[in-house]
């Protein structure tokens, strides 16, 4: 392996070379299961026919222009995914971070607004929202922040699912001026808070006129069993932010706004020299299309039940398995102990997973898995795990 790539990663040591819907394969012509989707990116499986068409068919007429022109298939995109997620506006980024920096810049502008000198953001222990500075800074894991303070300030961090300790900060702290939550805490071990916590968290936000702001990231386009995870609840949230499934690979990010959440950006507040180009866009619009046509979002409950009841049952015997939980086709199999050495056995076996949070088994399989497909993941993870 020649050095040329700094060391922010280390790969299984593994190439692959070609995927089709969950299967993919290496450079020895081995195949694999993908249990992982690229994490929750490739929601609709590898080579989707309706994605390579679009990117192929603009490829061919024009990838890029800027945001100093309009932009035709930015507009419809944005009608499209601002009607599909219940939002009124949106910002094209290139990634989650950049998506979650839109929302934090909304949440200052919003705080100026108010005459609140320095405002401050709620975040959550144990959340995920990416590696720039402000998200690594609004990210609950010291592991994320270590080597790179000084963080950005304007965070006030509180424990996830606990309505009591947020109540009481929001009593106390008078900068406040919105919540970033993520709906399940993906990175920090598939954490799926209490029934009626974001209609709570809501109706705080409400009370103390907070912005609420979801980052769905990874539990949105359908990956939760709905086409976002909030509307498993009965709540609209002010802001909320996509990027991983939206583009099935390719790299797009948005930040949607609702209410006057939607109108706080003026022309020069914000931008981006590739955001929403022409060939990113053709691609989300072939993801919304067919996670649409195709409902792929109850598809997600479908099989993430088979996934998850199947796992219970095969598993049920094994005392070091302490639960498995799931919002559709988000799973996580808690362990007793650290486990990251099941990545390896598994990929041996022919099967991508993902261990996080040290000892949670996380499974983001493709929407489009067949039964059998995961039967299969069912069978091969439970006789890894019980091998152990
Ligand atoms: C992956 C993820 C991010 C960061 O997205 P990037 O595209 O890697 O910047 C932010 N929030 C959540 C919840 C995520 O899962």
């Amino acid at each position: 392996m020649s050095n040329s790539l700094m060391s922010t990663y280390l790969p299984q040591p593994v190439t692959f070379v070609r995927g089709e819907s969950a299967t993919l394969w290496d450079d020895q012509g081995r195949t694999y299961l993908d249990a992982l989707s690229g994490i929750a990116v490739t929601n609709l499986g590898h080579a989707h026919p309706a994605v390579t068409q679009a990117i192929c068919a603009q490829a061919g007429q024009l990838i890029h222009t800027s945001n100093l022109y309009r932009i035709g298939n930015q507009q419809q995109l944005g009608d499209m995914l601002t009607a599909f997620a219940g939002m009124d506006r949106v910002f094209f980024s290139n990634s989650g971070a950049e998506a979650n920096e839109a929302a934090i810049k909304l949440a200052r502008l919003y705080g100026h607004r108010r005459g609140i000198e320095r405002p401050a953001i709620v975040v959550m222990e144990s959340s995920f929202h990416g590696r720039t500075l402000a998200t690594l800074s609004a990210t609950g894991n010291r592991k994320v922040h270590a080597g790179f303070e000084p963080l950005v300030s304007g965070f006030v961090r509180v424990p996830y699912n606990d309505m009591a300790t947020l109540r009481s900060v929001a009593a106390s702290n008078q900068s406040i001026v919105a919540i970033l939550v993520e709906p399940v805490q993906g990175e920090g071990g598939v954490h799926i808070p209490a029934a009626n916590y974001l209609e709570q968290v809501r109706q705080l936000c409400d009370e103390q006129q907070w912005l609420m702001m979801l980052d769905e990231i990874q539990t949105g386009m359908g990956r939760s069993g709905k086409p976002f995870a909030y509307m498993h609840s009965t709540i609209a949230p002010d802001v909320m932010t996509l990027a991983k499934g939206l583009g099935n690979g390719v790299p797009i990010g948005a930040c949607l706004a609702r209410g006057d959440a939607a109108n706080l950006f003026q022309p020069g507040n914000h931008g981006s020299t590739f955001g929403g180009n022409p060939l990113v866009c053709a691609a989300a619009m072939a993801v919304v299309t067919t996670l649409q046509q195709e409902n792929l979002a109850a598809r997600a409950t479908t099989l993430g039940r088979r996934i998850a009841e199947g796992l219970r049952l095969a598993l049920k015997d094994n005392s070091h398995v302490l639960e498995v939980r799931h919002l559709g086709l988000l799973i996580g199999v808690e362990l007793d102990a650290p486990c990251a050495d099941l990545v390896a056995t598994a990929l041996a076996h022919g099967l991508l997973i993902n261990v996080t949070a040290e000892r949670v088994i996380r499974l983001l399989p493709p929407l489009i898995l067949s039964d059998s497909e995961a039967d299969h993941l069912v069978k091969e993870l439970a006789l890894l795990i019980n091998a152990r």
